[in-house]
């Protein structure tokens, strides 16, 4: 039987581009490592077999420059990750600590052209939407949203989004980030936290989770206050309990903030099941997110992100590349390179599991209305004179130091080479097939299946030590840090927040006693400074917003 695509109907056909480099699969991260980069291809085989090349077109992305890395990264990173090497990274002993690169984030073979390849996606795909090449680009070995300016995080080296919408800030007066992995899309958020020219919106596991940042006020400061978003949620979401939250919440930001493109990080660690994860959201319910944001109708960006049950992953993305191409993949899986990974039922579907949801609908309504609150206090969408565009070049933040510029000319001219549709698939003798050779994965490999367990999560823990987990770069985060695969505590670590703050930062006197939260937890200094600097900016009285658990978490009293 042919595999089915239903074509869905009202829907507005859509130009895709689908970024798919077939060396994605060949890096490892190394063994019992959760993240495996073969479930780009496992996805891209379910996408090929299912016929969706028919409903789109296929790319393989020019690998991202170490120059182009540089418009986000800074120097002396970007140059580290393009020399380190599991031969040479005895030498690299004091780079890889300040670079928070060994645990989470190894030295592997090829990382750098890892990184490449997953950063040249996202930019390529956000150059062809500004160009008005296509309406949808999808590019699942993107969506790596912890990756600092100077800094791996959770798996993640290079910040392809950030790199993405900087290129889309090129043409769009406002981009709108929204993100659905498990994790906090902390990365972006920090990106981008004092510009109103990019919204984040992220909708996360919080409390005592990876990364440990993304609390209810966490909101922006200077310009971009009001323009982070961030909406904390519990063990066990169900499909219901996201749509309840997800839809009104995004519809609001749309309407308010109108942006000209839109980012969606389609992270699959939130569906059920995930070895990382703690969501109970089936594949229906996570491609429900992509259904609302399609619906808008804007130049839209999909990356992938986290996910850890590879089966899971590939089926996710693959039935939502499908919905951005207008069809609905039929339930029977085709036959396909990894088959057997699917079995025994051979379904499409990723179920949701009898798991409790410890978000109650109170909860649920408390904190979407405060976050439609803080949407509120935008005031409407801002404004940037075309004209001035490119001269408001620097965005510099106070808090992380970071100094963004928005480039003034085209990132690399090659972008703009109109034989560029040269990259159609097959380009398989673009590259070298040694790169290929060498990097496929191992047979063995694939058949780990104690890899692909559902039940062994817990399990996975980072063998790093959570009392000097904390990158350290600078000393800039504090003593609770624990990687991505542990389930220990880090809530109240706060954003990655360099010292020292200037004092313009806190403009008005904080009513400390009620922004000091977690009192639980050492506060280190610069979590209280930030809290000032957010108290300037919080107007609304005191409301509790209980969490429907419990432990004692006083993480989500707001005042
Ligand atoms: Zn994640």
């Amino acid at each position: 039987m042919a595999p089915e695509m239903i074509p869905i109907e009202g829907e507005q056909k859509k130009r895709v581009c689908y970024f798919f480099d077939s060396d994605v699969s060949g890096f490892h991260y190394g063994p019992g490592h959760p993240m495996k980069p073969t479930r780009i291809r496992m996805c891209h085989s379910l996408v090929m077999n299912y016929g969706l090349y028919k409903k789109m077109e296929i790319f393989r992305a020019k690998p991202a420059t170490k120059r182009e890395m540089t418009q986000f990264h800074s120097d002396d990173y970007v140059d580290f990750l393009s020399r380190i090497t599991p031969v040479n990274m005895n030498s690299f002993i004091k780079e890889q600590h300040k670079y928070n690169v060994g645990d989470d984030c190894p030295v592997f073979d090829g990382l750098f052209d890892y990184c490449s390849i997953s950063a040249g996606g996202s930019m390529e795909g956000a150059a062809r939407l500004s160009r008005d090449k296509c309406d949808i680009a999808i590019n699942w070995a993107g969506g790596l949203h912890h990756a600092k300016k100077s800094e791996a995080s959770g798996f993640c080296y290079v910040n392809d989004i950030v790199l993405g919408i900087l290129e889309l800030l090129r043409y769009h007066t406002r981009v709108l980030y929204i993100d659905i992995d498990v994790h906090h899309g902390d990365g972006v958020e920090e990106a981008f936290y004092t510009t109103d020219r990019v919204m984040t919106v992220s909708f996360h596991k919080y409390g005592e989770f990876f990364p440990g940042t993304g609390e209810l006020r966490d909101i922006g400061i200077g310009k971009g206050k009001y323009y982070a978003l961030n909406f904390p949620l519990r063990d066990g979401l169900s499909d219901e309990n996201y749509k309840s939250v997800f839809e009104p919440v995004i519809k609001q930001v749309m309407e308010t903030y109108d942006p000209g493109a839109v980012v969606l990080q389609c992270g699959t660690d939130s569906l059920s099941g995930d070895k990382l994860g703690c969501f109970n959201v089936s594949m229906r319910g996570h491609a429900n997110c992509v259904k609302f944001v399609k619906s808008f109708n804007k130049p839209l960006l999909m990356v992938g992100g986290g996910g850890y049950t590879m089966r899971n992953v590939s089926r996710c993305w693959a039935y939502e590349t499908g919905l951005a191409a207008g069809v609905e993949l039929g339930s029977e899986i085709p036959i396909n390179e990894y088959y057997e990974y699917f079995g025994p039922d051979y379904q499409l579907d990723v179920k949701s599991s009898n798991m409790e949801d410890m978000n109650s609908r109170g909860y649920l309504d408390r904190v979407k209305n405060i976050v439609l609150d803080h949407l509120r206090h935008t005031g409407g969408a801002p404004s940037v004179q075309m004209s001035g565009m490119f001269s408001q070049t620097n965005t510099y933040c106070p808090l992380t130091h970071y100094s963004i510029d928005i480039p003034r000319a085209p990132i690399d001219a090659q972008m703009d080479d109109p034989n560029a549709d040269e990259d159609l698939i097959p380009p398989d003798e673009r590259r070298p097939q040694r790169l290929l050779d060498s990097r496929r994965q191992a047979d063995g490999e694939m058949s780990d299946s104690d890899d692909e367990g559902e039940d062994d999560r817990r399990d996975s823990r980072s063998h790093r030590d959570p009392d000097s987990a904390g990158p350290a770069s600078g000393g800039r985060r504090f003593g609770t840090a624990v990687g991505i695969m542990s389930t220990g505590s880090t809530h109240g670590i706060g954003p990655t927040v360099a010292l020292p703050v200037p004092t313009a930062v806190a403009t008005t006197t904080p009513a400390e006693s009620d922004m000091d939260i977690d009192d639980d937890e050492e506060a280190p200094l610069s979590q209280t400074v930030r809290g000032k600097a957010k108290a300037s900016s919080t107007t609304n009285d005191s409301m509790p917003v209980d969490p429907p658990q419990t432990q004692t978490d006083t993480d989500v009293s707001v005042s």
